[in-house]
């Protein structure tokens, strides 16, 4: 019954670490002469560069990250590639990355799924297919300017549940010694130069014991931006609040989970969201691809520690939420919204 299973390579599917395994294919884009090239699938693993390339020096990069599922009735699903393909535009543009047309993203993801069909986990697994699609600037440059030519490629990689024995929360540590992005910066583009920033504030947070941290905006220190590879939501009575500001990525995932809040019949706000509020929320969360929502039950800010939830008991509106989406993803609850992209 299962067509997965039937041809699925043999991998240890609930153990899966968010880690790099070796697929059959990815794809690749060449942008020249002001087109992108038609797609090669090939099996190489590593990019032909020139050591000029932009990419390398002034971080003209772009990426993005979305989950493809396995279906109990045997199909494959991405879950909303259309957003992803938006978002890739929004950040290219940004740096000055030529445009991949919508239709070359979704039809990318569907070859380079299609053709790993058998590193899909298995339904029932808890685990997914993570895709990887990246834009480089390529052709050598020596001053600063955008590239002359460009790469766009995607590669796919098993992933395992991200909670093994059911929810985990964290510990989160307020980091005012780092900023992540600047107010008129590009802390709401996923491009690589964000994340080289981030590496000090999230090391100065494990030093400390807080496996994640959260950022303030940089320039009053007063609301609440986002985790460091996740947005931040709390959840206050019936209401699902999360931040609103001009150097935080739109997190595909926490407007996915604020539009089932609301189908659930709660308030949603979207606004700037005031470090002070926090003794107020019931629930907190860091939302994102890779694990939907990690509940923060503790974040220290300054001298002070506010605590959500009791001990390691995870909220239970954040519990729903997550249960909803996963169920949602793998075809198990009415995909109302047209969220899920059938890789045929
Ligand atoms: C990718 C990312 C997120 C999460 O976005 P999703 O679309 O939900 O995966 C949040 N914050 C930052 C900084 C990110 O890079």
């Amino acid at each position: 019954m299962n067509m997965q299973n039937k041809t699925s390579v043999s991998l240890d599917w609930k153990n899966l670490p968010f880690e790099y395994v070796k697929t059959d294919y990815n794809i690749r884009y060449y942008w020249k002469e002001g087109k992108w090239s038609a797609g090669d699938l090939v099996s190489d693993e590593y990019l032909p560069l020139h050591m000029a390339a932009p990419a390398l020096h002034y971080g003209q990069e772009a990426f993005e990250g979305l989950k493809a599922f396995g279906t109990a009735d045997g199909r494959v699903v991405a879950f909303r590639p259309v957003e992803n393909a938006r978002r890739l535009r929004r950040s290219s543009e940004r740096i000055f990355i030529p445009a991949i047309p919508e239709e070359m993203f979704l039809d990318a993801v569907h070859r380079v799924v299609d053709a790993n069909r058998s590193f899909v986990p298995p339904y029932g697994t808890g685990a997914s297919l993570y895709i990887r699609p990246l834009v480089i600037g390529t052709g050598a440059r020596v001053g600063l300017g955008p590239a002359s030519e460009y790469m766009f490629i995607i590669f796919v990689n098993p992933v395992g549940p991200y909670y093994k024995g059911g929810f985990k929360p964290v510990k989160a540590l307020i980091v005012e010694q780092f900023d992540r992005a600047a107010p008129l910066g590009v802390g709401d583009c996923k491009v690589g130069g964000n994340y080289a920033a981030g590496l000090g504030g999230g090391q100065y947070g494990k030093e400390r014991g807080y496996p994640v941290v959260l950022y303030l905006d940089s320039k009053e220190k007063r609301y609440i931006d986002e985790f460091s590879t996740s947005n931040f939501i709390a959840i206050r009575n019936n209401t699902y609040i999360t931040s609103k500001s001009n150097s935080i990525l739109p997190s595909i995932t926490n407007d996915s989970l604020s539009i089932i809040a609301r189908d659930m019949g709660m308030i949603f706000e979207r606004r700037p969201v005031e470090v002070s509020e926090l003794e107020t929320f019931d629930e907190v969360g860091a939302v994102g691809t890779a694990a939907v929502i990690t509940p923060v039950n503790l974040i220290r800010y300054r001298d002070r520690e506010y605590v959500f939830g009791s001990g390691d008991r995870v909220g239970p509106v954040i519990t729903k939420l997550y249960d909803r989406l996963v169920k949602i993803q793998a075809g198990d609850f009415e995909d109302k919204h047209g969220w899920l992209y059938e890789i045929t």
